[in-house]
């Protein structure tokens, strides 16, 4: 089968990290709901970096593009999100062999790695309405996933997207929302909603 994919993976990371920054109200709105309202502001503030540091380097490496986006992000956002998704790209970057596109199975099994830092950081669990809550049926998404990148990635996309819209229905345990306890429910997670985002830009730009 010919390939599906059309840019380059670099190019796919800055236009997802372009995708978070003009997404910046819907992800304050979604935080005022159930948050104090500052997640859009970090998100962009770090995505913006992310693009920043993306567009400083040389070459168009992955796991570099990665490692360099997660570590500006971190650097840059403030919060809770700002250590967990510098995090998840920091290691997910890491744990990328080198090359400009990354096979999905690679790129899964890295982003894994990601994910498994983000819960040995934060402790948070799949169930408790965060973004772990999209990223891991994502992750397993792009795993079981076509051997195409761009079809691979879109399947990741919907399940981003599927296990956010789950959060509505989760009670949050942890983060600000804890707080909240049953009034959580009905609002999906700030965080999760900006890694289905994420997601579905970089299958997009990707496709
Ligand atoms: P803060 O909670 O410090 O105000 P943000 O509003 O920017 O930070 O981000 C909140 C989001 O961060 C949540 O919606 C959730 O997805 C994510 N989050 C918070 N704590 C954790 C955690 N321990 N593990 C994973 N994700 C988390
Ligand atoms: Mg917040």
């Amino acid at each position: 089968m010919e390939a599906t994919q059309k840019a380059g993976f670099k190019a796919g990371l800055a236009a997802a990290a372009e995708a978070v920054v003009a997404a910046k109200d819907v992800l304050t709105k979604a935080d005022q709901a159930i948050g104090d309202g500052d997640h859009g502001l970090g998100m962009a503030r770090g995505f913006r970096a992310f693009a920043e540091a993306l567009a400083k380097q040389d070459g168009g490496d992955a796991a570099a593009s990665l490692q360099a986006g997660g570590r500006a992000l971190m650097m840059s956002s403030g919060g809770a999100s700002g250590a967990i998704f510098g995090t998840i790209f920091q290691a997910a970057g890491k744990a990328l062999p080198p090359g400009d596109l990354p096979e999905p199975a690679a790129l899964a099994a890295a982003f894994a790695t990601g994910l498994q830092a983000v819960r040995d950081r934060g402790k948070a669990k799949a169930g408790d309405k965060t973004m772990i809550d999209a990223a891991e049926p994502a992750i397993a998404a792009l795993a079981a996933g076509p051997q195409d990148l761009a079809l691979a990635l879109t399947a990741m996309a919907r399940a981003a997207r599927s296990g956010m819209e789950a959060t509505r229905d989760m009670v949050a345990t942890t983060g600000k929302a804890r707080a909240l306890g049953e009034r959580s429910l009905g609002h999906p997670d700030p965080g999760a909603m900006t890694f289905t985002l994420w997601c579905e830009a970089l299958a997009a730009r990707m496709g």
